[in-house]
């Protein structure tokens, strides 16, 4: 059998292919033939799934949201509709993130969480902290391995005070995901800040880049140089510090101008239907989150539909087609100006097989200053 499970760990054991999943605290390594070798695609399926579980019915109301959520009741993926999907994604799937809008939107959201723990896939979610009841604050410390709250302006405190929550009951991975554009930097600084002077101690602060869409189609993303200057402020003061697998070029390339290449097998670029997955509220597959509605995936892949989730999906001429895409870019964005550089000019040209790492190592890896943020925070609620 190419997957073997226990109670703390998943095993899955292919020709190219090799990961194993420690369910007790995330760490995740990957390997191919060989510690030498990387493998580029996950044979058997993603190794996390996003799920957008509800739209709709939130409160947060954010300018820059890429999914346009309002108040509006939207649409709420029902338990049974989440256990099919499930299923269907094989038994390699070791996480899922869920988005949600407000915690308590869906109906069914607790009873997901436990359902995908007892089937041995370790669930996370992002919340604004809006909707979180004290039920749901204990089931996370029983059930999730990690929980992120988004931060913004208008709702700070309440983002700190949810942070306080999760730690007292226990949830050792409660992170910060911290959205960075140009229009924000005054206020990425002023959360540093916070964290620096103890007002809330995150297990790690994840940086976000901004995708222009829906109602951020207007924000502008931070460029190179502000990134790195968030960096530096971070690391110079020993903010524990964590990225979306957008912005992972970006922190590459800081880290060889900075002689920090030790900190590269930390680091992972876009895994988009390579080694994760994004499936919507209806139950359809799209390579990520930020992908649904743009050109070529105006129309996802129906998980639910599928008779087979590898055939009919994952190798489908339109994922293959993507992956093709995505991997010729070195696994930078595609579609999205997330990076807003100029390789000529910075003389720094990527090539991922050069500096692709022996053992990739997801991001559960201690370090003193990096991040040790394994889950991904790719959900939908920013
Ligand atoms: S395809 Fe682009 S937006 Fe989607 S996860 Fe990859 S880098 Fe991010
Ligand atoms: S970013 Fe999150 S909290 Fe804000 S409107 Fe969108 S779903 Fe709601």
């Amino acid at each position: 059998m190419p997957v073997k499970e226990t109670n703390d760990y998943k095993i899955v054991t292919t020709d190219g292919y090799n990961m194993l999943f420690d369910k007790r605290d995330g760490t995740m390594l990957r390997w191919g033939n060989t510690v030498e070798s990387d493998p580029q695609v996950a044979p058997l399926g993603p190794e996390l799934l996003d799920l957008e579980a509800s739209t709709g019915s939130c409160s947060g109301l954010c300018p820059w949201c890429y999914k346009s959520n309002t108040m509006d009741s939207g649409k709420h993926m029902s338990l049974e509709t989440f256990q099919i999907i499930l299923d269907k994604m094989g038994k390699q799937l070791a996480q899922v993130a869920f988005g949600v809008t407000d915690a308590d939107s869906n109906p069914d959201f607790y009873a997901m969480l436990k359902h995908c723990r007892e089937k041995g896939v370790i669930p996370n979610y992002t919340t604004s902290g809006l909707g979180v009841t004290e039920e749901l604050v204990a089931l996370t410390a029983d059930v999730c391995g990690a929980v992120a709250v988004s931060v913004y302006p208008r709702s700070k405190e309440i983002a700190y005070e949810t942070v306080k929550r999760f730690q007292l009951a226990g949830v050792e991975q409660t992170n910060i995901h911290l959205l960075y554009y140009q229009e924000n930097l005054q206020f990425v600084y002023e959360v540093l800040h916070d964290v620096v002077w103890g007002e809330v101690s995150p297990h790690a602060v994840v940086l976000l880049a901004l995708k222009a869409k829906g109602r951020g189609s207007n924000l502008t993303p931070a460029t190179e140089k502000q990134f790195s200057d968030i960096v530096d402020v971070a690391i110079e003061d020993n903010v524990p510090l964590g990225f979306d697998s957008c912005s992972a070029p970006k922190f590459e390339r800081w880290a060889k101008r900075n002689g920090r290449e030790e900190l590269l097998l930390y680091s992972e670029k876009c895994e988009a239907a390579c080694f994760s997955s994004y499936v919507n509220v209806s139950g359809d597959f799209f390579p990520c989150s930020f992908m649904e509605g743009m050109e070529g995936w105006e129309e996802g892949i129906s998980v639910l539909d599928c008779e087979g989730f590898l055939n009919d999906v994952w190798y489908h001429p339109r994922v293959i087609e993507w992956r093709e895409t995505l991997l010729g870019n070195c696994r930078e964005c595609p579609v999205f100006d997330v990076q807003r550089i100029c390789h000529a000019r910075l003389a720094l040209p990527y090539n991922s097989h050069l500096h692709s790492k022996q053992l990739s190592i997801s991001r559960l890896s201690p370090l003193p200053q990096l991040c040790k943020e394994v889950w991904r925070p790719n959900a939908p609620c920013v």
